[in-house]
């Protein structure tokens, strides 16, 4: 595993570090509580070519590899995961997944939109009874002539009620996991409702939407992927994308540390800076080890899938550092909300809001349960997911 970045993957960083601290630290707290990302971010995003990182640069892309990828999205999780979720989920779950399984005419059609930032993508797979098993998801996509009519619910879909385009998960028959498809699906269909969820923990500034499809008719030229390929187009997106989940968990436990190690230092109780405290010094020093640990398993899982290694090895590695970031992230957050005392659970200090989005990170794009499950699974050979 190179340690060293090159030249290019630091351009990225500080690039993205940049464009963090002035576009988007101002404005958080005003965000999270008005519950709404200023959406001129996403523009922003889109000039800078971070919405079209992974992306060949004949579709609007950059080209840019596996860790500058994570580079960028550890800035941006630094910020905010609002933002970062952006981006993690309209490049890394659905234009990455068009540039991977589209036609030509969806790479034309789609992927122009994504990257510029004139337009966004939701994933939408989970739904009301189905989350930690996708292979039971019961929306349906129906063959009628050259169409497909799809009906059905989805829900807690990122991006849902910002988005162009979703990429729809849909039951085509009733073969499990064999029998579902993925369609791109253009928001402003007939019969396409998206629906804000309210009310999260977290990622306030971020639409979550559930998703209703009440008999939304496309062209089979939407169907990705072959028939009854779709949870094989999913699961690879996923494994892909907890590398981005993890970047951007590392991302917020960094900045819970950073924010946390300032405030020590000025804070005095007793006499002396708080800093100057051991059992202090103990809730930072632990926090340290964890960030950087989290960070290498993270690189470590972009560089394998840069270099093109095996399914297994990937699948393993991404899984191990979205199961340890994101867990990591949640225990650095508290930890530094600990060190803010009073001050840290009130919203004028950053550390809260920290907490609150580093919590979903242990849930979405598979539950830390779901992510050991699948580490078993590639130890022992047998499948306790299934
Ligand atoms: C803010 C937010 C954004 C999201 N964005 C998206 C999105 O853009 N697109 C999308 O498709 N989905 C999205 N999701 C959905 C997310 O991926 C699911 O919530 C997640 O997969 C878990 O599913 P569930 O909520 O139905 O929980 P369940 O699957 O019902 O799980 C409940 C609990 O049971 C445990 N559990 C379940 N099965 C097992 C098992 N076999 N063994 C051990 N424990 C088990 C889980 O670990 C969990 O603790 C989002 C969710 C949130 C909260």
């Amino acid at each position: 595993m190179d340690l060293e970045l090159n030249d290019t993957q630091v351009a990225f960083r500080d690039m993205a570090a940049k464009f963090v601290d002035s576009e988007i630290v101002p404005h958080v707290r005003e965000w999270d509580r008005r519950e709404e990302v200023d959406l001129g971010i996403v523009n922003k995003l889109g000039e800078l070519g971070f919405l079209g990182l992974t992306i060949p640069e004949e579709y609007g892309g950059v080209e840019a590899d596996m860790l500058s990828y994570a580079l960028v999205i550890e800035e941006l999780g630094r910020g905010d995961s609002s933002v970062r979720g952006i981006v993690s989920v309209s490049l890394g779950l659905v234009a990455k997944s068009i540039a991977t399984h589209g036609t030509e005419e969806q790479k034309q059609r789609w992927l122009p939109l994504l990257t510029s930032g004139d337009g966004l993508g939701c994933f939408a797979l989970t739904e009301p009874d189905a989350g930690s098993d996708p292979a039971s998801l019961t929306t349906r996509a129906q063959r009628d002539g050259d169409d497909w009519v799809i009906t059905g619910q989805k829900m807690f879909i990122t991006n849902g009620t910002w988005a162009d385009v979703a990429l729809v998960f849909a039951r085509t028959s009733d073969d499990g996991g064999r029998g579902i498809t993925a369609f791109l699906v253009p928001t402003d269909s007939a019969g396409f409702t998206a629906n804000t969820v309210h009310g999260k923990l977290g990622l306030r500034g971020q639409a979550t939407a559930e998703l209703v499809l009440d008999g939304v008719r496309v062209p089979d030229s939407a169907r990705l992927g072959e028939v009854g390929k779709g949870l094989g187009i999913a699961l690879g997106a996923l494994t892909k994308g907890r590398i981005s989940v993890a970047a951007g968990a590392v991302g917020v436990a960094q900045a819970a540390l950073s924010a946390a190690t300032q405030y020590a230092g000025e804070r005095v109780q007793f006499g002396s800076p708080i800093a100057s405290r051991q059992l202090v010094q103990e809730l930072l020093a632990e926090s340290a080890v964890e960030v950087e640990a989290a960070r290498l398993l993270t690189w470590r899982a972009a560089q394998l899938a840069e270099r093109g290694a095996t399914r297994q090895e990937l699948t393993m590695a991404s899984s191990m550092a979205k199961f340890y970031a994101s867990e990591t992230a949640v225990r650095v957050a508290n930890n530094a909300l600990q060190v803010f005392g009073g001050y840290g659970y009130i919203d004028e200090y950053p550390v809260g809001k920290y907490l609150r989005d580093a919590r979903v990170l242990t849930l979405y794009e598979g539950t830390s349960q779901v992510q050991k499950l699948i580490i078993g699974r590639g130890l022992t050979g047998v499948d306790a997911l299934s």
